[in-house]
């Protein structure tokens, strides 16, 4: 039985989680739930799941969760980051879901691992911010960190069974996301709304905007890197609509070994949950003589300049993945309000990144420093 807590039970793969733990109570149970905005949905999660203890980011949500929950059997209820890092560390738990949207999840996952918790990621900031940090972290500590994210999920199980060394490359893949037949003269004009329109994958707004930019790739090949201790230049991207191929390993001898299924994060998430083995998640089959026919073309980083500034930050190293990821979430966020247009989130984000001197990273503390003058100094350009 693993006993596991969920940080951004809400979200799109908190929600998600929670329907693989239900189908499986013999297997999953919740101890923990935290939430950052959603007090309707977390309150209808606390009374089908009852756990031992729950958090919200902020206070005065989290009183206004204690006065709903006012029960004799109530859980206990936490706030704020110290809120979610008591769920991450509770004695009860053995495996943290990492699911909280953004940079916001990095001190809490960090600490679970600090506790000697297994972890299930889906929070690529996590890794973009503080790789070498955290996965030497994991290594000391003896725990697991199991990718949800699809792309590395598939990784992941292309690597079963083969020889680590054997490994030429990694093919990551990527839909191209809402823009990828527009022309570049139009991308300027691009809404929220627009950007917003994902053709196969439904997920939460962040993820969205850096799919139509495509930053989401270049967020992915830095936790390639990390996860899986790949050189930048042994990631390659290939455009692929149908989103159906989540990754592929190239191994020396010219084999390509491709992990497929439809696109619906349960896949990876009963993965990272059951992982090394495969359960029954009740989707409908993959009937590939439907869809007919794969495609694939080369990315285009003229247009999306966002993946080849997250390349360029991916081999510069140190500090500079962690300014590319303060910037893209500041930059993301103005765009959402109306503030940028589409074109100026790549440009933000890489005056940020040419203001910026690289320091190394040697401490949790350094990447929460980077983070911080990253976001003041994007707001000040903009
Ligand atoms: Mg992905």
């Amino acid at each position: 039985m693993k006993r596991i807590s969920i940080l951004g039970s809400t979200g799109s793969i908190g929600s998600n989680s929670l329907k693989v733990i239900d189908a499986y109570p013999e297997r999953y149970k919740v101890v923990a739930l935290g939430a950052g905005r959603n007090l309707d949905l977390l309150e209808r999660q606390v009374e089908r799941f009852r756990p031992r203890s729950v958090a919200m980011l902020e206070d005065d949500l989290a009183e206004e969760l204690r006065r709903r929950l006012n029960k004799v059997s109530g859980p206990e209820v936490f706030s704020g980051t110290q809120g979610f890092i008591r769920l991450s560390q509770m004695e009860e738990v053995d495996t943290v879901i990492s699911a909280m949207s953004g940079a916001a999840g990095l001190i809490p996952t960090f600490a679970a691992i600090q506790a000697g918790k297994n972890v299930a990621l889906a929070n690529k900031e996590v890794m973009v911010m503080a790789g070498p940090l955290v996965m030497a972290e994991a290594r000391n500590r003896g725990v697991s960190v199991i990718p949800i994210d699809s792309e590395h999920s598939a990784i992941l199980q292309s690597l079963q069974g083969h020889r680590r060394e054997d490994v030429r490359r990694v093919i990551l893949t990527a839909s191209g996301g809402p823009l990828r037949g527009l022309p570049y003269e139009q991308m300027k004009y691009v809404t929220p709304e627009q950007a917003l329109k994902h053709p196969n994958w439904n997920m939460g707004r962040k993820i969205t905007i850096d799919s139509a930019t495509l930053m989401n790739k270049g967020l992915e090949t830095i936790e390639a890197k990390w996860l899986f201790d790949f050189g930048v230049d042994q990631i390659s991207i290939v455009i692929h609509p149908q989103s159906i191929i989540h990754s592929m390993v190239e191994y020396k001898d010219g084999s390509i070994i491709a992990q497929l299924g439809i696109p619906d994060m349960l896949t990876p998430i009963s993965y990272a949950l059951s992982y090394p083995e495969h359960m029954e998640t009740f989707l409908p089959p993959l009937r590939l003589e439907e869809i007919g026919t794969l495609s694939f073309s080369e990315p285009d980083f003229k247009k999306f300049r966002c993946l080849h500034l997250a390349r360029v930050a991916a081999e510069r190293g140190d500090s500079m993945p962690a300014v590319l990821n303060g910037a893209n979430e500041v930059a993301v966020e103005l765009f959402l309000r109306g503030k940028i247009g589409f074109l100026q989130i790549p440009e933000l984000i890489e005056k940020t990144m040419n203001a910026h001197k690289p320091f190394a990273i040697d401490s949790i503390e350094m990447v929460q420093q980077a983070d911080a003058w990253s976001r003041q100094t994007a707001r000040t350009l903009v």
